[in-house]
């Protein structure tokens, strides 16, 4: 049977896109985008139109309905206006989850989306908007108003230009893949009568194809508030609610890169890939923005790049780095393997003072895609008087005049590859099979040189307006450097040695590394390099730490406001133990997607709190506990409590507004989460799981589900896995820290003693519910615990012991998350 009417235009429309879309560059494509602006002819008086996507539906109630030109015969994107006599357009959404209710809550003051809105300026790069383009120019829907048009364009071709200039590159992308592989996205920018602008999308490509969100108006942490995000109806139910296979499989980097005097790289990047299992003509990369890439190459022949300023896209996540488009001069076959080449160019280090650096954009310093794990060949040529260090085994290091070359080859692939430089002293060491090197600064960063700025200020004869203090007295004041500098120099204290804890550091180092083997398995890679970067942060990166300038020196001679008690223990002890347990939880075993992020976080501050224990034993740990606990449950001036910002799942979603939920609840109450769990399962089982878990998921990505799968394979007697279930719900898929008190009588003597008592639970919803571990301690022996699971209406436990207790109580740092009563 012959097709008819409509039907024959959408095939016709079809045929034509799969035709031009190969004719065009993406350049011209991303111009043709730019320029094809609101088709006033196609204008349209529409009532009760639906645009529907599994979860998400939007009602078109009564409004104008115009179409923008249409883009290699495809109309991409649309604006409806609802100002018209009646007018009404509806947003309807309902996340399927608490979690995700109760963000959508916290943005929009209502746990579902239902909101009216005056107008919706349409994106569509999966069709949607040809066909019901189809559907009103067939005269189906809808009565054409072309006299209307030129109103309408006047007001929205501005505002839906800017909405589209976000997503041009991803727009470039999803027309120059043929339909039958194409992910495309569906975007709609409204202005709610109630919520004002915001976006909903629903985006095939994401892990999560349903997402709401708006432009942040807070000042700090993210930029763009995400409202909710989940996977779509049908991923739910077929539990394929995973990423989707990556579109190619980046195998081998090869990357000479040369530092000219002043520190700037260039390089040649080398990428071996293979295709996934659709042909593809257009890949994908990001890379720091203070990288330049000039040139691309497909197997030799020159390829065409595709970039632009400040993708608003990626305001979803905004951070440092920035996509870019590789364009094949040809289709690249299903399976097929490439060489794409990079020509890339910019400053990334920037110098600390005496010959130390940091380097600004350690992951991303060149173009990555795809799947992540790959072999790395890395040579650089940099200034001879420098060291610089990067993962691998050393292959070649000499001296060519007046530089200095240095290549390592990784022997296993690995996620991403750093690297970093100074004027280094070195220490190795290690154990059997594994080699560790730490290195240090020999001279000191300029932040740490001792100064008295504030005293300059107050005797300098010309003071500055608006105080000038800590400016180091040398800014400001007419005739340059005040004179009173001079005299003070002599009360200076003396400087610190930059590498006054090398030594120690190393020996930490090595012994961590052998700690965590002996627990987990083999590393990611066979040696681990250390090295120095300016700041208070470290990073692990895989066979390569970045540590803390401070991690080095005398803890009497770190600066002030780093020397309390809790700082001594974070830069002496916890940062090396956490970056060294990377190289385990997120190098090797890798969080699937943002929602797993805490896994890897969680994972590494544990494992950095048992090594802890290891050295200083359990009370060390449980005084670290005992902070991250108060950190958590430290109140907002509304008596909100950090904790309470969202699950842990969220993600970098909690940064809305707050850096530091981020960081609490990511860190603080991850190591809560295994901590507790320890307590459950025992140490025996919870050290069995976490060597299943590295096991299990060497060098793949793990989710949040897949963990408590895990768990349930180590499961004590008395354990269900219908109680892990409710631990996950409880601890990480929601939030609340309770307050709990314990009340008891004993009766009888010994040895037929009888406890019975009370768990009082408070501070939390009706339907919070945990086991929490009630402590009988005695005179002499180890303590009984009685798991109790607790109500807000109370609970009652009751135990015969054989001596009398001396004290039964929920331990504060040892036992469960709870605030202190
Ligand atoms: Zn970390």
């Amino acid at each position: 049977m012959l097709p008819k009417g409509a039907a024959w235009a959408v095939i016709w429309a079809a045929l034509l896109c799969a035709s031009t879309v190969y004719a065009a560059t993406g350049a011209e494509l991303m111009q043709s985008l730019r320029s094809a602006g609101l088709d006033t002819a196609q204008c349209y008086r529409v009532r009760d139109v639906t645009l529907a996507k599994e979860d998400l539906k939007l009602y078109l109630t009564e409004g104008l309905l115009i179409f923008s030109k249409p883009v290699n015969g495809e109309r991409v994107s649309a604006v409806f206006s609802a100002e018209v006599e009646g007018g009404d357009g509806e947003v309807l959404l309902l996340p399927p989850y608490a979690g995700e209710r109760q963000s959508l809550a916290k943005f929009t003051k209502s746990p579902n989306l239902d909101e009216h809105f005056r107008a919706a300026l349409l994106l569509a790069t999966d069709g949607s908007l040809q066909e019901l383009f189809e559907r009103m120019s067939s005269g189906a829907e809808g009565r054409k108003v072309p006299e209307l048009g030129p109103l309408v364009a006047e007001e929205f071709g501005m505002p839906l230009a800017n909405v589209a200039a976000g997503f041009e590159l991803r727009m470039v992308q999803d027309l120059m893949t043929p339909a039958a592989s194409r992910q495309g996205l569906r975007l709609a920018a409204l202005g709610g009568t109630r919520l004002g602008n915001f976006e909903v999308f629903y985006d095939a490509r994401a892990r999560e194809q349903i997402a709401a969100g708006q432009a942040a108006a807070h000042a700090g942490g993210s930029p763009y508030d995400v409202w909710t995000s989940f996977p779509a109806r049908s991923f739910r139910t077929s539990g394929a609610a995973v990423a989707a296979a990556s579109p190619f499989m980046a195998q081998r980097y090869r990357i000479d890169a040369a530092l000219d005097a002043s520190l700037r790289l260039s390089a040649t990047v080398r990428v071996a890939a293979k295709v996934g299992a659709n042909p593809l003509r257009v890949l994908r990369f990001e890379i720091s923005r203070a990288i330049h890439v000039t040139a691309a190459k497909v197997d030799g022949a020159a390829a065409e790049l595709v970039a632009r300023e400040g993708e608003r896209g990626s305001a979803v996540r905004a951070g440092d780095n920035e996509d870019f488009l590789v364009v094949a001069p040809a289709e690249l076959a299903a399976g097929s393997a490439h060489e794409i080449a990079f020509e890339e160019d910019g400053a990334v280090i920037s110098p600390a003072g005496n010959d130390v650096y940091f380097v600004g954009a350690r992951a991303n310093w060149y173009p990555r895609g795809g799947q992540e794990f790959a072999m790395y060949d890395l040579t650089f040529k940099y200034p001879r008087r420098l060291t610089l260090v990067t993962p691998g085994e050393v292959s070649e290091d000499r001296v060519e005049g007046e530089w200095h070359v240095t290549r390592r080859v990784t022997a296993a692939p690995i996620r991403m590859a750093g690297f970093n430089l100074g004027d280094y002293e070195k220490i190795s060491g290690g154990f059997p099979g594994f080699r560790v090197e730490v290195y240090g600064n020999r001279r000191l960063e300029n932040a740490l040189q001792p100064r008295l700025p504030v005293a300059v200020d107050t005797q300098d004869p010309t003071p500055i307006s608006g105080g000038g203090r800590g400016a180091g007295g040398g800014r400001g004041g007419r005739g340059g450097v005040p004179q009173a500098i001079a005299p003070l120099a002599q009360t200076l204290p003396a400087a610190p040695d930059p590498l006054a804890r090398l030594r120690t550091v190393a020996a930490d180092v090595s012994s961590a590394v052998q700690f965590y083997t002996g627990l987990f398995g083999p590393p990611a890679v066979g040696s681990l390099t250390v090295s120095p970067i300016p700041g208070v942060f470290g990073q692990g990166f895989p066979g390569l730490v970045y540590l803390s300038t401070l991690a080095y020196l005398d803890p009497n001679e770190r600066p002030a406001g780093t020397r309390g008690p809790r700082e001594q223990v974070f830069f002496s002890d916890l940062m090396q133990a956490h970056e060294v347990a990377h190289q385990w939880w997120g190098n090797l075993v890798v969080p699937a997607g943002y929602q797993d992020e805490w896994l890897s976080e969680a994972l590494a501050s544990y494992s950095a709190l048992m090594y802890l224990e290891k050295k200083k034993g359990a009370k060390a740990m449980e005084d670290v506990l005992e902070d991250y606990r108060d950190a958590l449950v430290k109140k907002d001036g509304e008596g909100a409590t950090t904790e309470s910002v969202g699950p842990i799942t969220l993600g970098f979603r909690l940064e809305a507004g707050s850096e530091e939920a981020f960081r609490d609840i990511t860190y603080y109450k991850g190591a809560w989460v295994f901590h507790m769990l320890r307590r459950r399962l025992g140490d025996e089982r919870f050290l069995k799981m976490l060597a299943e878990l590295r096991r299990r998921f060497d060098s793949s990505p793990v989710t949040t589900a897949q963990l408590r799968a895990v768990v349930k394979q180590f499961l004590p007697a008395g354990v269900t896995p219908a109680m892990v279930d409710n631990f996950f719900d409880t601890w990480v898929y929601s939030t609340g820290v309770p307050a709990l008190k314990v009340n008891y009588t004993v009766k009888g003597v010994a040895p037929a003693v009888r406890i019975s008592g009370t768990v009082e639970q408070s501070g939390v919803g009706d339907d919070f519910s945990i086991e929490a571990p009630v402590e009988i301690q005695f005179a002499k022996g180890a303590p009984q615990v009685v798991w109790v699971e607790t109500t807000n209406s109370g609970a009652v436990f009751s135990a015969t012991v054989r001596q009398a207790p001396v004290k039964v109580s929920i331990p504060a740092g040892t036992g469960v998350l709870a605030a202190r009563k």
